[in-house]
């Protein structure tokens, strides 16, 4: 699939601020810690640079982020669909009580919406999942929802180290099933994978 069209759509902290979709409307949710590469990664999927906000201010942004994509599927149809930036987890200073609630307003959002065609864990991939990731990752799972793990910012690390550290990440996040996908926002490594797995779900 070929992505033509990106914008901004809404930011939400509760439901009555999501964005009106139909029912046939998909979703496709990411998360990941603060500063793991999940706003260049929105951007360089949808080729957009400054569709979702990149910052060296991590856990700024509190919100949920929708996006309104259009995918060309072939030479006559096109389909929109959302992606769904949440809000960075596993941000220290925010304090515990922003992080219970954290937990609530993304968990109320995950397990209300019945158009969620995939959730893409992002987790950095020079370093072993950190408790946040595992906690979120075992969670996801828990709930049935559909997974895609992605290891970002692969350029960082050599072509050499990349299968140990996918490893390291799999073993270290109990992933039992399922592959994880190395990413490069930088490099536009892992884009066409990952539009293809879009592509998929967008026909199913
Ligand atoms: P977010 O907080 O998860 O949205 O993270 P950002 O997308 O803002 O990225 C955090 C930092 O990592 C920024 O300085 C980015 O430039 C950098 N970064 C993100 N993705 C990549 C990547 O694929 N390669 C490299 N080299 N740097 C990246």
């Amino acid at each position: 699939i070929q992505i033509i069209r990106a914008e901004y759509v809404a930011s939400a902290v509760k439901q009555s601020q999501y964005p009106p979709m139909n029912e046939e409307d998909k979703e496709f949710v990411f998360v990941g810690r603060s500063n793991v590469g999940k706003s260049s990664l929105i951007n360089s999927l949808s080729r957009q640079h400054g569709l979702a906000r990149t910052s060296g201010t991590p856990g700024k942004t509190q919100t949920l982020n929708f996006y309104q994509l259009t995918a060309k599927l072939d030479e006559t149809s096109r389909q929109r669909f959302f992606l769904v930036d949440l809000p960075g987890y596993g941000y220290a200073r925010t304090g515990r009580e922003a992080r219970r609630q954290w937990a609530k307003f993304i968990e109320e959002y995950l397990l209300s919406s019945p158009r969620i065609k995939l959730v893409c864990q992002l987790i950095d991939i020079r370093h072993k999942p950190m408790e946040s990731d595992i906690l979120t990752y075992r969670w996801l799972e828990e709930q049935g929802l559909p997974l895609q793990v992605i290891a970002t910012k692969a350029d960082k690390i050599s072509r050499m180290t990349v299968n140990k550290q996918l490893k390291a990440i799999q073993e270290g996040i109990g992933m039992r099933n399922g592959q994880l996908l190395p990413y490069s926002s930088a490099k536009g490594t892992g884009r066409d994978q990952l539009l293809d797995v879009i592509g998929r779900l967008l026909l199913n």
